[in-house]
């Protein structure tokens, strides 16, 4: 079995998943979350081995961002506008929706979503690939 090399991947804050994340390789030593107040041990990064032809894992993360930014933009956003009207996280009027959104708000709101998919996705990876490993070692 292949193992990974250290540098193959995308590392993530184990706090708030954000990939801005200072480390070093070296075992042991620690690292450091841009985005929060996380601290630790480098080796409590969340590494997920993603596939891809990009120069390094952030930009990786950018692109793939970018791709679930450009579906909630969409037709995939047209259901969670209708689910935060519903549940009052935006209010426009029903007679004249696209006319009266406060699409700033909206904006906010499907970023946030946008964000907390791609965490649930990474963390998730996380697990079934520990799964895999494991069941592989058995
Ligand atoms: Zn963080």
């Amino acid at each position: 079995m292949t193992e990974f090399k250290k540098d193959d991947g995308v590392r993530f804050c184990p706090q708030c998943g954000s990939p801005s994340v200072d480390f070093s390789q070296l075992v042991g030593s620690v690292a450091q979350c841009r985005a929060c107040d996380w601290q630790g041990r480098s080796d409590s990064l969340l590494i997920v081995p993603l596939k891809h032809d990009f120069v390094n894992g952030e930009e990786a993360l950018v692109r793939m961002m970018g791709d679930l930014r450009s579906l909630l933009a969409g037709e995939v956003g047209v259901p969670y506008l209708r689910f935060l009207l519903k549940w009052g996280f935006v209010k426009a009027d029903q007679q004249n929706i696209a006319g009266t959104l406060d699409r700033k708000m909206f904006s906010r709101y499907l970023a946030v979503i946008g964000q907390a998919i791609i965490k649930a996705l990474l963390e998730e990876r996380v697990k079934i690939d520990l799964e895999e490993h494991n069941g592989a070692a058995r």
